[in-house]
């Protein structure tokens, strides 16, 4: 009896072992990671499987009937954008390619992403799939200017952005500097950046615990995206884009995010918010609003 319950045991610990090992095995995270991308990406794009496709050079295209016209323009506008972002921020992609699904009105937009407050958004990215409103249906834009307004305005830029962190990081990274990030490329690129009443940071800023733990809940997003953009700004500022990229190569390590930080800019969390502070203050671009001063 003795010697059956001691091969128990000894069963029991070897399960144990293995799956200790296959848990801290950087192999196994790393499948386990793409899995769930897998998991996440057919369910990003589960709506749009039946839509028309266009592949690009970059991109697999997926648009409705009302976009026929305007697909291959996207398509080559959507492949300029990654030549513009990969000037900034190099990556390969290689087999890789993300989807490009263009929505085609807004309420289709909202309802994909349950978001009813009309927070504007453009695009969005979730697992290797960009989503962009079609310029067709901004209708807050002439008829006439949706098409260079678009291009002016950058959704694809930022969108893109977005795809680059992720892939070169696998998922390592906050969602203030994601946003920070994106906004950086879109006002290197195209000059744009979003401003509105509530964006200024002579408003109330957002602690950066709140920023780190719950950047989409809250409730001035003009604001938390103002912030995330000038604390990329003063990180860019510290040591360019140089300092930029070596800081996503470490997040891609899977280093965390703080420690990254600490080992590419020599500050920890602590340092770098008071350096941010005292750094954004001096500058009236972080003040500015709209000029007409309307959201
Ligand atoms: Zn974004």
């Amino acid at each position: 009896m003795a010697g059956v319950q001691l091969k128990r045991h000894q069963m029991r610990l070897a399960v144990v072992a293995l799956c200790f090992l296959l848990v801290t095995s950087p192999m196994f995270s790393n499948l386990l990671q793409t899995a769930w991308q897998g998991i996440v990406a057919v369910s990003a794009r589960r709506h749009y499987v039946q839509w028309s496709a266009l592949e690009t050079e970059y991109f697999r295209l997926r648009y409705s009937p009302e976009d026929e016209d305007i697909a291959a323009w996207l398509g080559s506008e959507a492949d300029a954008a990654v030549k513009q972002v990969a000037a900034i921020l190099p990556h390969q992609s290689g087999a890789k390619r993300p989807w490009l699904v263009v929505v085609p009105d807004q309420e289709t937009f909202q309802e994909v992403f349950g978001w009813s407050d009309g927070t504007g958004a453009l695009g969005v990215y979730l697992a290797d799939t960009v989503k962009i409103l079609t310029p067709r249906a901004w209708d807050w834009v002439g008829e006439e200017e949706r098409l260079e307004q678009f291009v002016q305005k950058g959704p694809l830029v930022h969108e893109y952005t977005h795809f680059v962190l992720d892939l070169r990081t696998r998922g390592n990274y906050t969602r203030w500097f994601s946003e920070g990030l994106s906004q950086i490329v879109e006002y290197q690129v195209l000059g744009y950046e979003w401003l509105e009443a509530g964006s200024s940071l002579a408003n109330t800023l957002y602690s950066l615990d709140e920023l780190d733990k719950s950047f989409d809940e809250l409730p001035n997003q003009a604001l938390a995206y103002r912030q995330g953009l000038s604390m990329v700004t003063y990180m860019e500022h510290l040591k360019g884009l140089d300092g930029l990229n070596r800081f996503i190569d470490v997040l891609g390590e899977q280093t965390p995010f703080y420690q990254a930080l600490k080992q590419v800019y020599g500050l920890d969390r602590e340092e770098f918010i008071n350096g941010w502070q005292k750094w954004h203050r001096e500058d009236y671009r972080w003040f500015r609003v709209r000029e007409d001063g309307k959201n």
